[in-house]
């Protein structure tokens, strides 16, 4: 939300904060001060939400999405606490941190199953953090091709030639890019098939809405503009089953949302691999996200 959104009363000439923005200011402030003071290999967590093949209805990749329980104000959401790390200069040693944390769960995961970790407007762009991502990743001995790195085209278009730079290390080295939200930034179609990407994730706000003929439109298109290029194509937010069938009708083949299974910790996750939420459970057939 913005910040800056003053409802601004005026008398004379003051202007007046409304309580909302002055509890805003301060809950940033706090913000900031929870992150500079907070003990983050401890309070950082990473959960992980499966990415479930329409067809089979199993998992073949599981997205890793960051939790921050801070010791002095609580859990905050990753898209807000990020924004602000990056402005602190703390999101190279959080992504860090969440990677290490990521590739760990991957190693108790069936092989069969890819990881996919987003990175930070700041990351893309940043040559010692992609650095680190790589030295960690042959640590870990982990295969790249089980990597997809998700970035913003919003975050891209910040430093477009730097960010290119920095991706190409990443994907040369076997591991896939994905373009995230695809479809709520820039999306100047002319340079898509130019970019080094491998997939894109379809905004959960178009998944949201397939019930209106003109999205539906949109939604096909896309998919057809994927296919053309050679991308993969993941659904985001799939929350019912109206949408799982209308997606899977179109030809999607990749879905991620409530319906299949919130983000969980490791542990819950591997039960929900092989347990009786396992209706979509892990099938060898179904490896790597491909397109
Ligand atoms: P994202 O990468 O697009 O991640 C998907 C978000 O949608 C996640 O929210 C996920 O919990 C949520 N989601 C998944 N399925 C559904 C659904 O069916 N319905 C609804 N309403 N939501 C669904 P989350 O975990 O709050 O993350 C929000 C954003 O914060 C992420 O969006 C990503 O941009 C950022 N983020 C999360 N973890 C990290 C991280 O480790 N590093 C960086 N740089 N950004 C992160
Ligand atoms: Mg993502
Ligand atoms: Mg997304
Ligand atoms: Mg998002």
């Amino acid at each position: 939300y913005a910040l800056y959104d003053v409802k601004a009363d005026r008398r004379g000439d003051f202007a007046f904060f409304t309580p909302s923005l002055e509890k805003r200011l301060r809950n940033e402030t706090e913000l900031e001060a929870a992150l500079l003071s907070a003990d983050l290999p401890s309070e950082l967590q990473v959960e992980l939400q499966p990415i479930v093949s329409l067809g089979s209805g199993n998992a073949c990749g599981v997205e890793a999405l960051a939790r921050w329980n801070s010791a002095a104000i609580g859990k905050i959401e990753p898209a807000r606490f990020i924004e602000t790390a990056e402005r602190l200069n703390l999101i190279g040693s959080i992504t860090t941190n969440l990677f290490v944390k990521s590739l760990a769960h991957l190693a108790v995961l069936p092989a069969g199953l890819d990881l996919s970790f987003n990175l930070s407007a700041r990351d893309i762009v940043t040559p010692s953090t992609i650095d680190t991502l790589i030295s960690e990743l042959h640590l870990h001995q982990i295969a790249p091709q089980r990597l997809t790195f998700e970035i913003t085209e919003t975050a891209l278009m910040r430093d477009f030639d730097s960010a290119i730079t920095q991706i190409k290390r990443l994907r040369d080295l076997g591991a896939s890019i994905a373009l995230d939200d695809f479809g709520t930034g820039f999306s100047s179609l002319s340079y898509l098939s130019r970019l080094p990407i491998d997939k894109i994730k379809i905004d959960r706000s178009f998944v949201n809405n397939l019930d209106d003929p003109g999205v539906r439109k949109i939604v096909a298109a896309i998919l057809g503009m994927c296919q053309t290029l050679e991308l993969g194509c993941v659904a985001e937010g799939v929350e019912t089953p109206e949408q799982f069938l209308m997606l899977r009708a179109m030809g999607y083949s990749l879905a991620q949302g409530y319906l299949f299974a919130r983000p969980m910790q490791v542990e819950e996750l591997q039960g929900w691999l092989h347990g009786p939420g396992g209706q979509y459970g892990v099938a060898d057939s179904d490896t790597g996200l491909e397109s």
